[in-house]
């Protein structure tokens, strides 16, 4: 229980990677908060299990954000990881969704940061973990916003690093590749009716071809990564972005 004493504050954690993470971070004694949307009930059920907060902050929103951060605050650890996705080419992209990528996976981190910083410089200790992506280091055709974004996470990462390099605050990236949500999960049964395929082919040669093991990311791994970088053992592991993709960017 190595965080007893912490509080940990991780956004987009009402589903997927987040509750993953929010789930090991409690599980090593941290103090949670929560965000995102999600049914009430289930919201209720999640925070009962963790004994955590939540916050429903629309992080699309400053003035949202500044409020979650000061009634939540002050933070010793925080994850941004709350993203969304859009797939177009860059000439018919819709205008509102690029920015609105751009605000929530990068412009949103900012905010969270500038706000948890100082408090965290006050302690001495901290912990930025930021959920990036493959996508952070490779490009793929027509995820223009995604990219842009993550690519950008990534060098706010590293120079949020340098800059508190001496304060005993780390900064890192965590890059997974495709990770067994159930966002992935329900994907399938309408790519085998799509593409006539079997779920097998679905899975390899659809949704896998990037990923050399052939094998989905799990969550908890996503979640066991970011225990390890809150240790006190990892205080000199910063400006990172490891990467947990199967081997996905090594080519
Ligand atoms: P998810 O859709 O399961 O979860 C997204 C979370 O963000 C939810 O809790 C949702 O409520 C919250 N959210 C969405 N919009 C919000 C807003 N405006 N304000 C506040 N909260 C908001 O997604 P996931 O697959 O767990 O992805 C989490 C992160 O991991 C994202 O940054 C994503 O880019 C990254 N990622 C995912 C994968 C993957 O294969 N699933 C791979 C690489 C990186």
């Amino acid at each position: 229980m190595f965080l007893k004493g912490k509080r940990a504050l991780i956004t987009g954690s009402t589903s997927g990677i987040g509750l993953a993470i929010a789930r090991a971070l409690s599980a090593e004694g941290a103090d949670i908060v929560l965000n995102g949307f999600g049914d009430a009930d289930e919201i209720a059920k999640l925070c009962d299990e963790m004994g955590a907060t939540h916050s429903g902050a629309n992080l699309l929103k400053t003035d949202e954000i500044e409020t979650m951060m000061a009634e939540n605050g002050p933070v010793d650890i925080l994850v941004n990881n709350a993203g969304m996705q859009h797939v177009a080419p860059v000439e018919e992209f819709p205008v509102d969704k690029f920015e609105m990528i751009i605000a929530l996976n990068l412009v949103a981190a900012f905010h969270t940061t500038r706000l948890a910083v100082p408090g965290m410089k006050e302690k001495g200790w901290g912990r930025i973990i930021n959920t990036a992506s493959a996508h952070s280091k490779q490009a793929s055709p027509f995820k223009s916003a995604y990219v842009a974004s993550k690519h950008g996470i990534d060098g706010f990462t590293k120079t949020i690093a340098l800059e508190l390099a001496q304060s005993g605050v780390t900064a890192n990236c965590i890059s997974p590749g495709y990770v067994w949500t159930p966002l992935v999960e329900n994907q399938i049964p309408d790519t085998m009716k799509a593409r006539n395929m079997t779920e097998e082919e679905v899975k390899n040669d659809i949704l896998l071809a990037k990923q050399p093991t052939k094998k989905f990311v799990q969550v908890e791994e996503v979640g066991a990564l970011a225990a390890f970088l809150c240790r006190e053992e990892a205080g000199n592991i910063t400006g990172t972005n490891y990467s947990i993709d199967g081997g996905w960017t090594a080519e």
